[in-house]
């Protein structure tokens, strides 16, 4: 190996250019066509500070500088008595770097369960609409492409959708999307944009306009939190985490976007998020004038049409965590409560 520096000749105060040549064989320091051997071995080492340069000090008294990183391996190469203990420092830094990578994972699952979806918060609140509806578009074209099919029930049903969702969206912001679930089933789900899909599986349920409410506001409620763009944004946060670490930034955002498991994922919330979401239903029902027994009812009978079918499909959106919401809904009291018209408060 070849190391750049100065060479100072014994008892001389010239600075001459040389190149620190070392091999298994020996050492020389070269300038222009003068070749001069060296015993890199027995020479005096001078610690590293800084950027300073480190200085060779040999037997004669000749001194070579150098500002090469490599040095140290240079007396590794050279067999120089220090290398011993450099090996050994070399071993150390190695031990850090094993340490550094067994932490690893506590460090992604901190940053996963803590940092991500405590930074997505404020993030999503700024993500540009036009992002958040060309979302939507590319999350219900990968839907349409491979789950979901047109829907095939009468318009009776798509009326009553469309006239329960007018009811509790006056400014029109939602809009309704009726699919053929498949292996969905009776399920409903919302995009980041505000686009509500009701499956032909779920409407079939539906006895009374109670109920669909009950369904449509609770997916409202994961729109109006922002729920699936900070869920994107919290899926993002670990992907690139775990790119920066593993070095392969490339095609990130493909990989999240376009595979059909990562979207439903990211439309399966957490716990946290049903529970906003209902509270958000529980709400706009009462506003509306509906008992919390429409939402209870509505709820058993998803869970009942699902059962069965639910660990061959993995656990979806509406789904995702339902038994936990029935238990939660029956808490509030409203499981005894029948499914109809109560009074609307002031
Ligand atoms: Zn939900």
């Amino acid at each position: 190996m070849e190391l750049s520096g100065h060479y100072f000749p014994p008892g001389r105060s010239q600075r001459l250019d040389g190149i620190l040549c070392v091999d298994a064989a020996g050492s020389w320091i070269v300038m222009g066509d003068r070749r001069l051997a060296c015993d890199l071995r027995a020479a005096e080492v001078s610690e590293r500070v800084a950027r300073m340069p480190r200085s060779l000090t040999f037997a004669d008294g000749g001194r070579f500088d150098t500002q090469d990183e490599r040095l140290d391996e240079a007396l590794i190469v050279a067999g120089h008595a220090r290398a011993s203990g450099l090996v050994h420092r070399l071993e150390n830094r190695w031990l850090w770097a094993l340490l550094a990578l067994a932490l690893t994972p506590a460090l992604v699952f901190g940053l996963m369960h803590y940092g991500f979806p405590l930074i997505a918060k404020p993030l999503s609140a700024v993500v540009p609409p036009a992002a958040v509806s060309a979302l939507d578009a590319h999350i219900l074209e990968i839907l349409d492409d491979h789950l979901l099919t047109p829907s095939e029930l009468d318009d009776s049903h798509r009326e009553r959708a469309a006239r329960v969702l007018a009811q509790i969206d006056s400014q029109g912001e939602y809009r309704l999307l009726i699919r053929k679930g498949g292996a969905l089933g009776a399920n409903a789900l919302a995009l980041p944009a505000g686009a509500l899909i009701v499956t032909d599986e779920l409407l079939e349920q539906v006895e009374q306009d109670g109920e669909l409410l009950a369904v449509l506001a609770h997916e409202i409620g994961h729109v109006r939190e922002r729920h699936s763009v900070r869920q994107i944004l919290q899926t993002a946060g670990v992907a690139l985490t775990l790119s920066g670490l593993f070095g392969d930034l490339n095609g990130v955002t493909d990989t999240l976007l376009v595979s059909l498991p990562t979207v439903l994922q990211q439309l399966a919330y957490s716990r946290d998020f049903e529970r906003e979401a209902d509270a958000h239903a529980l709400r706009v029902l009462a506003e509306q004038g509906v008992s919390a027994g429409c939402y209870a009812s509505i709820l058993g009978k998803l869970e009942a049409s699902q059962s069965g079918a639910k660990e061959t499909d993995g656990s979806y959106a509406f789904l995702s965590s339902h038994p936990g919401t029935a238990e939660r809904v029956g808490a509030t009291g409203s499981a005894a409560q029948e499914c109809g018209r109560v009074a609307k408060p002031d």
